[in-house]
């Protein structure tokens, strides 16, 4: 299905992808690929001082590794680019020379200073600080006379005196009253656009048919929607989905945890349970079953079903979600994301099918990977760590004895332990030695695990391999 449809994520590369910008990018994403239309990145990088190449890089790649991938943009062509502000600025400089030729914007002189001073005196007379018009009639004599002392102008939008509606997919349609708008700069004085010039020009270019973006951009929309009027552009479909909220409705802050994507992953969060988590941030799903893959997801999201109010950022739920994934994601996917995990604890195993089989013993229990060393640790050679309850289990009168049977009976067969041989084992040990049930188990999985919790005793016997476990058995017997 395709469609022409097409929406965009626009970041300005001043620091990390955040979770507010990461859900943004994927409500574009998801409906684009829902409606078979195009998801184009576009980076905002007027602002000279706060973008940085590195910031791009790392938006990028954090939106790579959420898997939301751009139908164009950096590194992408499909015919509408550049896709990086800094590389339009000629484009931005040709349409401010439109609305200059035929009167719906102005050269101003104004300084800084001047308008600053004017804006406290506005202030101090308890009204609101607007543009005064003085520079919108200037003739080319007066123009040229302030040239000469050297000013070099902005380009401000002579902004109509008309209230200004804007209609939104969300939150239905808001009337801007025409007192908020003054003549707004369009063009600095360097040559460069101001956010609401450019997001338009380049909306209206780049043929975006719905723009999805954060609540905070709704005040910001009133001189949009002139700007596309006075440039002859139409206008797209808006939607302004609510923000994200701490858990008590303040702002979202870094001080309470983690909030920008890089965090979540190096907190081993895979990129399919944030995903279904951010999703479910501010949307949900018809049925109420919150839990699915990204296919899933695409089939089911509806901006409609979008909330207009703001959503509370939960982090038991995000591990909740997220230990679903942990647990139905394919075993071999989990495997590959949780090699570092290990490796940055020193837990290399070169057999990766042994490190799946580790990984998948162990994934029932976690929220998220960084909890995995500790859960498989033991399989690792070097001394085995023993929490008080299973040394005590092992000092029992009848351990050793158990311990050493078992050994004996191992050692019996020559071949692989497997779970099932391990298990058949345990049972014809534990009858010998008349223990059963915990009183079986329990000595045996301290053994070999050092605890007393853990996945199935079969399984852990077969992944640890017949020597780990006849020289773990033999040292709980005393034998070693
Ligand atoms: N560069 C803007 C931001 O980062 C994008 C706003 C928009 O989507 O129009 O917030």
């Amino acid at each position: 299905m395709s469609s022409n449809i097409r929406v965009r994520f626009a970041p300005s590369p001043t620091g990390h992808l955040h979770v507010g910008g990461a859900r943004t990018a994927l409500f574009n994403w998801l409906f684009a690929r829902r409606e078979g239309g195009k998801f184009i990145v576009r980076i905002e990088d007027t602002d000279r001082v706060r973008s940085t190449e590195k910031s791009e890089r790392a938006v990028l790649e954090d939106l790579t590794w959420l898997g939301l991938t751009w139908d164009e943009g950096p590194g992408v062509d499909g015919g509408h680019g550049p896709y990086r502000q800094s590389e339009r600025l000629n484009i931005y400089r040709e349409h401010a020379e439109r609305l200059l030729a035929c009167d719906k914007a102005f050269h101003c002189y104004c300084t800084d200073e001047e308008l600053e001073e004017k804006r406290k005196k506005a202030l101090a007379e308890g009204l609101v600080p607007q543009y005064d018009g003085k520079c919108r009639d200037l003739t080319p004599a007066a123009r040229k006379e302030l040239e000469s002392e050297g000013r070099s102008p902005v380009v401000r939008l002579r902004a109509p005196l008309q209230d200004v509606a804007v209609s939104d997919l969300i939150r239905g349609d808001i009337l801007f009253k025409k007192e908020m708008l003054g003549d707004f700069i369009i063009l600095r004085s360097d040559g460069r656009p101001t956010y609401n010039f450019a997001v338009v020009v380049d909306d209206a270019l780049m043929e975006i048919t719905h723009v999805i973006r954060a609540e905070e951009h709704l005040p910001n929309t009133m001189r949009q929607v002139l700007v596309y009027e006075l440039l002859g552009y139409r206008l797209p479909v808006f939607a302004h989905v609510s923000l994200i909220v701490d858990k008590d409705r303040s702002k979202l802050s870094k001080r309470r945890g983690a909030t920008s994507v890089a965090e979540f992953r190096d907190q081993g969060y895979l990129p399919g349970g944030l995903i279904n988590y951010l999703a479910l941030l501010g949307w949900s799903p018809p049925d109420g079953e919150e839990i699915m893959p990204v296919s899933e997801l695409i089939n089911k999201f509806e901006l409609e079903r979008v909330s207009l109010s703001p959503a509370a950022f939960d982090e038991d739920k995000l591990n909740w979600v997220n230990s679903h994934h942990l647990r139905e994601e394919p075993l071999a996917d989990v495997a590959v994301l949780a090699v570092r995990f290990a490796e940055t604890h020193g837990l290399i195993e070169p057999d990766f099918a042994r490190f799946e089989a580790m990984v998948d013993l162990a994934r029932e229990g976690l929220a998220r990977l960084s909890d995995l060393p500790a859960a498989i640790s033991f399989f690792f050679d070097g001394d085995l760590e023993m929490e008080e309850e299973a040394r005590e289990w092992l000092s029992r009168d009848d351990a050793k004895q158990l311990m050493a049977s078992l050994v004996r009976r191992l050692g019996e067969s020559d071949g692989t332990i497997d779970a099932g041989l391990f298990k058949a084992t345990l049972k014809a040990a534990g009858k010998d030695a008349g223990i059963k049930g915990k009183d079986l188990f329990m000595p045996v999985r301290s053994a070999l695990t050092g605890r007393t919790h853990g996945p199935a005793l079969g399984e852990v016997a077969a992944v640890l391999g017949r020597e780990r476990v006849l020289e773990r058995l033999a040292r709980a017997a005393g034998q070693d």
